[in-house]
């Protein structure tokens, strides 16, 4: 029973399923140079939907032919090639900036039309692509961006995210899903993946088979955030790393076929999760997987946030990887080539992205180590960052998100230099910011989220508003932000937040941090 049966027999799908049915998305790629040679003008407005296949948004305004363009890069590893590539993108064909997404992507805007059949061609030579970094499919696979030089990594997860990477990407079989699909593997111990908020996450276990110590993965399907946040919950089942894409073929096909597509709000697979339950869910999976062992012992043992500053050892004796602070996580394509020529002429030319919005130099040898340190662009990226610039996140805002009410990148900026001049604390606070509910700045699990709204004044004016949520983390079960009454003018955010901070400075004990971290 394919989806398309199930649902061409339904009269009430919804706008977008319609037109998925008229026309697969990747075929956006065959029109794409057709309308870059005609002109933007020539693009039927009904059309725009199917260029998010593409990793393209059109931009506001709408008339002037330009596009936000998200390139994947898969646990965040780079090569030298591509990370030039990248810059050099960034340089000739937009605003000459780069900004690191949660998903360890990368993200361009107002990139013209005309240009993007020749960014396509520079991307495909260094093996990467646009294609599916956003549109109802599978996005960028994240997880453990120190994976293969981790001494806290269970294995090595790079053949795994390529086998899944190679599996899903421009796959016809997975290419019309509900709706947005976030995949993550890890096998750090301290959950840099971020399991539970993707839609199907592997996570570090091991289970002693036939007397023998197995490593592998547990699985945890059905998390994400936006308006209606879940955490992802766990399949009683426990997968070796050669059986990887059989589960992960299994969920995504329960997702295609039975996920919702009436309305795009309940077209995640999170809904599915809940409305079925995890022991209706787990007997469809090993109905299509057949019997897979039970789960065995957990090895997460903690939550790093997705933060990685410093240099620190890799598990390579001899080597080293340097974790980059990128505040807010955007970066001047001229900074960004000179930290891939960096990582080049120090290491192996390797660079990486992290779902905190910041970089890694990996494979430093100790006889470099001091001397990659005292390059000047370390001033402007530090390794060792303040506490609050270092540890915020932003999502686009409405700079240049069609979806955004508010700033997010500049006045989350503005907020963490003012917070590190006048708030001294010996723990570092995790403050995100977003624009709007979809939360693409993952504020559910900061220690403080901001979001923005329109705040009516009494003249009726509508003005920039922020609401406050604290008390979000990964550790443990895993636990969203709740939010605090009130709603602050942009105002007097900082005012609130420095007021609120130095008020948990005073009542904490010494070491004590904002939430379990
Ligand atoms: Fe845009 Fe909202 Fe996502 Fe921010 S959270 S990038 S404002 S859609």
């Amino acid at each position: 029973m394919s989806y398309v049966k199930v649902w061409a027999d339904n009269d009430q799908l919804n706008k977008n399923e319609i037109n998925k049915l008229k026309k697969d998305g990747l075929s956006i790629f065959e029109d794409i140079p057709k309308y870059a040679k005609n002109g933007f003008e020539s693009i039927p407005k009904d059309q725009y939907m199917y260029f998010k296949y593409a990793g393209l948004t059109v931009q506001k305004p709408q008339d002037k032919g330009l596009f936000m363009m998200r390139v994947k890069i898969p646990t965040g590893i780079l090569n030298y090639e591509q990370a030039v590539a990248l810059a050099e993108i960034g340089a000739e064909y937009e605003k000459g900036t780069l900004d690191i997404t949660t998903r360890q992507s990368i993200q361009y805007h107002w990139v013209p039309l005309e240009h993007l059949p020749e960014i396509f061609d520079r991307l495909k030579k260094v093996d990467l692509t646009t294609s599916e970094a956003e549109g109802d499919a599978p996005r960028n696979v994240v997880g453990n961006p120190l994976a293969g030089i981790d001494p806290d990594e269970l294995f090595d997860t790079r053949p795994t995210v390529n086998e899944i990477y190679r599996f899903f990407q421009d796959n016809p079989d997975f290419s019309n899903l509900p709706r947005k699909y976030k995949i993550s593997i890890n096998a750090n111990i301290y959950n840099a993946g971020h399991a539970e908020i993707n839609d199907l996450a592997f996570t570090p276990a091991t289970k002693v088979i036939d007397g023998k110590k197995v490593l592998g993965f547990h699985v945890k399907v059905g998390g994400g955030l936006a308006a209606k946040p879940y955490l992802a919950e766990q399949l009683n089942v426990f997968v070796t790393p050669e059986h990887v894409t059989k589960v992960a073929e299994a969920v995504t096909t329960l997702y295609r076929d039975f996920g919702y597509r009436k309305s795009r709000a309940r077209a995640r697979l999170k809904y599915l999760v809940a409305d079925w339950g995890i022991e209706k869910f787990e007997e469809k999976v090993l109905e299509l997987t057949g019997p897979l062992p039970t789960a065995g012992k957990d090895e997460i043992v903690g939550w790093n946030g997705g933060f990685f500053f410093g240099a620190h050892p890799q598990k390579q004796v001899g080597l080293n990887y340097v974790g980059i602070s990128v505040p807010v996580g955007r970066i001047d394509s001229d900074d960004f080539l000179e930290i891939a020529e960096l990582a080049k002429h120090y290491g192996d030319g390797e660079l990486r992205t992290v779902n905190s919005q910041n970089l890694i130099i990996p494979n430093i040898p100790d006889h470099e180590l001091e001397r990659l340190l005292s390059e000047d662009i370390f001033k402007k990226f530090p390794i060792h960052p303040t506490p609050f610039t270092g540890y915020a996140m932003a999502c686009t805002g409405n700079e240049f998100c069609n979806l955004a009410l508010t700033n997010t990148k500049d006045k989350m900026k503005e907020i963490a230099a003012r917070l590190d001049k006048e708030v001294s604390l010996d723990v570092p606070v995790r403050i995100y910011m977003v624009g709007c509910t979809n939360s693409c700045g993952q504020r559910h699990i900061a220690d403080i989220g901001i979001q923005g709204l329109k705040l009516k004044t009494k003249d009726n004016e509508l003005v920039d508003a922020y609401e406050l949520f604290v008390g979000g983390s990964l550790a443990g079960e895993g636990h969203f932000n709740e939010r605090l009454k009130g709603r602050i003018a942009a105002s007097l955010i900082s005012d609130v937040l420095k007021d609120f901070l130095l008020y948990f400075k005073k009542e904490k004990e010494n070491g004590e941090t904002f939430f379990a971290f």
